[in-house]
């Protein structure tokens, strides 16, 4: 499969966070599998969550090298060892968090000077924005990567000239404009930049905004089958720039069952043995799989609707349960009183922590993904080609929501009308009630009743695993982007 004939070396330095750092390691993975060297420059405490499938691909032949940086937690007001955005112990220190990433760049361009072959390019995160300068002064092509879709892309570009002519209305739902579908949505439904909460990240948005300028190109964790008339649309108001849609880059791990059940943390919360063998007792297309993604941190209230609407479902489910501090308290005090596990036990699986997410999303007996919309989670969901039931809590999530309710024509909303804004988790009342959880899984899991829902999301589902096998778009794109590297480098 390489074909890179002399030693081609790229960095990669992703952001602190697990739907940032866990496509970034898949990206380094299906690089190094066409003979790219790449160095990978993680944090401590991402260095120990990914070793286990760095480990395995280093010793399978890859040419991937893992550099460290210290992450400095403390000289930035957080507590020792908050390496990772789902550690904060709240997201009111968001701003602090940004300030350690802006500390890391000497560390950075230390490692980039001792790197041999000399670097060819950077594939960073868009939202450490030193790499713009970094980049500069290596006088290398930076390639950003953001963990959205083309879609969302242009949903919020489009969102910005509205913004700038005051034209986003307060309340009313409005047309996200000069995009090929009719997207409607709320301002209240927007990420930050459109939408602000109490906290002040202005600053760091306008930085990271600024530094996309001079950007060679962009990858996308997508792939052109799935948004063609986007990937075209966000091409063009790019001015032409490259723009590779390379994944799904979840699929990379396809081949291994401890890449899949290690993805993202060398240790799941459960015993993957068990959690496959549970599965494998429920007939296929029958379980609903639900999970808010890394970051959320479940209020109660959240949670015992959650609960309850995926109890009176009367389908067999999986449950995912990630709370932090008092909140996990709460949520555990809920379901011991309630008898909760005792009530579901014989139909469903819970697990506390880190969920071997695609490992589980790939197992036949899974029928429909709930999900908070996050790109990944929600890419991972499509490429295994179960309809969603979706429940967008924050950032551009909506409009992944909006994109495979509307667009994709594989999602079923659960009624969100609004972000629960980052830091103020606590003040938000209840937004989505049982009943509603209840009625959208059983619009998904019903067979027939409604449409082809079923059949679009599995026939979707195999166009992902298409585009990134040889001769797909996505396997192309990557021998594209490398060859492009290797002739615009030459010199
Ligand atoms: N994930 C996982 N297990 C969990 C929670 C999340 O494997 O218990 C993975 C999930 O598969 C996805 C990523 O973490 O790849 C979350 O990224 P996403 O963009 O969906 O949402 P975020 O967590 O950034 O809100």
């Amino acid at each position: 499969m390489a074909f890179v004939s002399e030693e081609i070396s790229f960095v990669m330095i992703p952001l602190m966070a697990p739907g940032h750092t866990i496509p970034m390691v898949d990206m380094a993975k299906l690089l190094a599998s066409r003979g790219v060297t790449v160095t990978i420059l993680l944090t401590t405490l991402h260095a120990s969550r990914f070793k286990a499938v760095i480990d395995r691909a280093v010793s399978s032949g890859l040419p991937i090298r893992l550099r460290r940086l210290h992450f400095p937690a403390e000289e930035a007001g957080l507590p020792a060892g908050c390496e990772s955005f789902d550690t904060l112990p709240s997201y009111t220190l968001a701003t602090n968090f940004f300030a350690a990433i802006n500390k890391l760049r000497d560390q950075a361009e230390k490692i980039l000077e001792e790197i041999t072959p000399r670097p060819r390019c950077i594939i960073c995160d868009r939202n450490i924005h030193w790499t713009a300068q970094t980049a500069e002064k290596f006088k290398i092509p930076r390639i950003v990567f953001d963990g959205m879709s083309c879609f969302s892309q242009m949903s919020i570009h489009n969102l910005y000239i509205l913004q700038a002519d005051n034209r986003i209305p307060e309340t009313t739902p409005f047309l996200i404009p000069d995009i090929p579908d009719r997207i409607e949505v709320t301002r209240a439904q927007l990420p930050g930049a459109f939408n602000p909460g109490t906290l002040d990240m202005d600053d760091v948005r306008e930085k990271i905004k600024a530094s996309e300028g001079g950007a060679y190109g962009y990858i996308i964790n997508s792939f052109e089958e799935l948004e063609h008339k986007y990937v075209d649309e966000f091409r063009k108001v790019k001015g032409g720039i490259n723009v590779w849609c390379v994944g799904p880059l979840s699929l990379c791990n396809e081949d291994s069952v401890d890449d899949k059940a290690q993805r993202g943390n060398s240790t799941a919360s459960i015993d993957q043995e068990n959690c496959l063998k549970w599965l494998d007792s429920w007939q296929p297309g029958s379980v609903v799989y639900a999970c808010l993604g890394s970051l959320a941190r479940t209020t109660l209230a959240q949670f015992v609707e959650l609960a309850l609407g995926l109890e009176a479902s009367n389908r067999p489910f999986i449950l995912v349960v990630k709370a932090a501090g008092e909140k996990q308290l709460q949520v555990e005090r809920w379901i011991s009183s309630n008898q909760f596990e005792e009530r579901v036990q014989k139909r469903s699986f819970l697990i506390r922590g880190w969920a071997p997410q695609v490992l589980i999303l790939s197992h036949p007996s899974i029928g429909g993904f709930l999900t908070h919309c996050g790109w990944n989670s929600t890419l991972e969901g499509i490429t295994a080609g179960v309809p969603l039931i979706t429940w967008p809590l924050f950032a551009e999530q909506f409009l992944n929501e909006k994109f495979v309710v509307n667009v994709v024509g594989t999602g079923v909303s659960v009624g969100s009308e609004s972000v629960m804004h980052m830091g103020e988790e606590d003040r938000s009342e209840r937004k989505v009630g049982r009943e509603n959880v209840r009625s959208a899984i059983e619009r998904v899991m019903e067979e027939g009743k409604e449409g082809n829902r079923r059949e679009v999301a599995r026939k979707v589902g195999e166009m992902a695993k298409k585009a990134v096998q040889a001769g797909g778009s996505s396997h192309l794109n990557i021998t594209l982007l490398i060859q492009q590297i290797i002739k615009i480098t030459k010199k």
